[in-house]
Parts: structure tokens; sequence; C-alpha cells
């Protein structure tokens, strides 16, 4: 039977803690508990999100750990080397499990920022009487998107963007094979300026490696038409942040509606000049967001958790 001691260092879903808590030869630690910081010694298994860092440092300390399962399909924040480098897997969420909430968001996200929700919402609250004539807002309908990158979470936007505005979908993915979304009517371009000069709603969907880094920049935004949204729900440091305030303010683009940034959580010491836009909003990494969601990724790390220490 499975035994081991499991330490879960990032906030997890309560179904997820019932189900490591269900098995009884394992002795489980949850993160308020203040042996927390004793894991380097106990540990057996690690279960994170994004918030805890791993750095090459912890791979040195730690005694027995045989595995770290992060909630979430990427990491950024384990040093990958130095986990292999000692011999201890790290484990993520299956692919596509977040697919259909983040593209939710990224509608959501589209649609708040082109209807002006969360500003009108905000001047309401404030006492302010609306004139609606002199407070329009862009409409979605048949427009187009530009989406780069079409894995799990591009694809999925790229069907509800169909189904919803009944909009043209433009791809750019250099990598991806084509035969993964020939069901979904989209033309696709050979670069990245193709599809800027031509979206309505830029849309970003790529992971952040070395070379994307900054994929979004002055170049990128001087393509955009003036009347363009860019929506980043992937990952913070994929747009250069300096050059997209500087094309907000000077309104080479509509605007911005931005889940992944580069400071998180997004403070305002950081982001006071953002902040002072109504043709940005910024949300907090929370794109895979749903009660639902986090039940199923927690509950699949958990499992995946189970699944290694039982060999
Ligand atoms: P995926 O790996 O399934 O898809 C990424 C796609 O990007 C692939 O098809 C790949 O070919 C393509 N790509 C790689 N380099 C490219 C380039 N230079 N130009 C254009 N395309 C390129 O990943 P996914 O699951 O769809 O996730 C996409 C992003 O969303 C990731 O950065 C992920 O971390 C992020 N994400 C965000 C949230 C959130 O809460 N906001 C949640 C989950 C995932």
């Amino acid at each position: 039977a499975l035994a081991g001691t499991i330490f879960v260092l990032d906030p997890y879903h309560e179904d997820a803690i019932e189900l490591l808590q269900s098995k009884p030869n394992c002795k489980i630690i949850l993160p308020n508990d203040h042996f927390k910081a004793d894991w380097h010694e106990l540990a057996d298994a690690i279960l994170i999100r994004s918030e805890t860092h791993l750095t090459e440092e912890d791979f040195d300390k730690q005694k027995k750990l045989k595995v770290v399962v992060k909630q979430g399909v990427s990491v950024n924040n384990v040093d990958l080397e130095a986990a292999k480098k000692h011999g201890v897997m790290v484990c993520t969420n299956s692919p596509g499990l977040n697919s259909e909430s983040v593209a939710e968001f990224t509608l959501a996200l589209a649609l708040t920022l082109a209807r002006r929700v969360s500003e009108i919402d905000r001047r309401v609250r404030n006492g302010e009487i609306i004139i609606r004539s002199q407070t329009l807002g862009m409409s979605l309908f048949q427009k187009t998107i530009g989406i780069v990158g079409m894995g799990n979470i591009g694809r999925v936007v790229a069907q509800k963007w169909r189904g919803a505005m009944s909009g043209k979908v433009i791809t750019y993915d250099p990598y991806a094979p084509e035969e993964a979304w020939s069901d979904i009517e989209h033309q696709r371009v050979q670069s990245l300026e193709t599809l800027l000069v031509a979206s309505d709603v830029v849309t970003l969907h790529v992971p952040l490696t070395v070379s994307i880094r900054g994929m979004i920049g002055t170049k990128q935004l001087s393509h955009m038409k003036r009347s363009t949204i860019l929506i980043n729900a992937s990952r913070g440091g994929i747009v250069d942040e300096p050059a997209l305030l500087h094309a907000l303010k000077s309104r080479q683009i509509h605007g911005a509606a931005l889940d992944a940034m580069e400071v998180e959580p997004p403070t305002l010491e950081a982001y006071s000049e953002f902040f002072e836009l109504d043709s940005v909003i910024v949300t907090p990494h929370i794109g895979a967001s749903t009660a639902a969601n986090q039940s199923k990724s927690g509950v699949e790390a958990v499992e995946t958790v189970f699944a290694v220490l039982e060999g």
C-alpha cells in the first residue's frame, strides 16, 4: 500500500485535500501547517502551484523527495535542471485540462474591454450618471481574431470565437500541425506581422520561452490597427510592457486586457500607470480559476502524486 509524507505547499481545492486525506498511510502537511518549512527533510512528494519557487538550493537541500507535482500545465517556477540532477520527477496537469476555462476567460476579457463593462461599472459605482450616447462600446460581432499559438487553448478560443462572434479566425503558429484544428474555419498565416495587420483582436496563447520573451514589442504594436484589442492570458514577459504602455497612452492601439504580467500578482507599485488607463483591464492570472476547474486539476495533481509514490 501507498505510504509517504506529502507536503502541500500552495493552496489546493478542498476536493483535492479530501482525496489526499483519504489515504490511510500517508502523512499530509497542509500549507498553513507550521511544519511546512521542514519539507526538505521529510517530504516524499510535494504539491505546488505557481506560488512556490523551487531553486537549485531547494533540490540540494532535500533528503528524500521523489516527486514535485505542479497544478497547472506549465512550470516556470521550478529549476527543472536541478530536479533532474537529483532524480526528482516534476509533473504537471495533463495538457488541455485548463483549456476550456482559459479560453472562456479570454472571450470574457475581449468582451469586457470592447463593451467597456468594468470601466462603466466603476463609473456607475462612483455615482456618475452615464450618458449612453457618449459612452459607446465596440461590437465584436463578425470581427477578426488573430490567435498567436494554436495549442490547446488557442484552438478552443478559435472555436468559441466562431460560435459566439461569427467572426473570422486568423492563426499564426509555425509549429503546431494543421490537422489538430482542421475542423475550425480559419486562415493560417506564415508571419506574425500578417496576423497583426489584419486582426481586430490579437490574443496570445504561446509558452514563455527565451525566444518568445518580448514577442510583442514596439514594432509588433505598430503593425496593429488603432482599433485593435490585445489580450494576454498566457504568460507575463511575452508582451514588452513599457512598449505596450506607450502604445496605449499614444492610442496606437485600442486597448489591452492582461491576465498575465511580468510582475505577479500585479501591484499598484508596478502598474500604477497602466491602472490610470480605461483602455486596460488587469486580472491576476485567474484564467483557469473556476471552482470546477480548480477541483478537477487539483484532484488530478493528487492522483499523479499517488501514482508516482505507488510506483
Ligand atoms: P500549448 O503548448 O498547448 O500551445 C502552445 C502553442 O504555441 C503550440 O501550438 C506551439 O506550437 C505554439 N508556439 C510555440 N512557439 C510559437 C511561436 N514563436 N509563435 C507562435 N506559436 C508558437 O499551450 P496551452 O496549454 O495552449 O497554453 C498556452 C499559454 O497559456 C501558456 O503560456 C500557458 O502557460 C498559458 N496558460 C495561462 C493560464 C492562465 O491562467 N491565464 C492558464 C493555463 C495556461
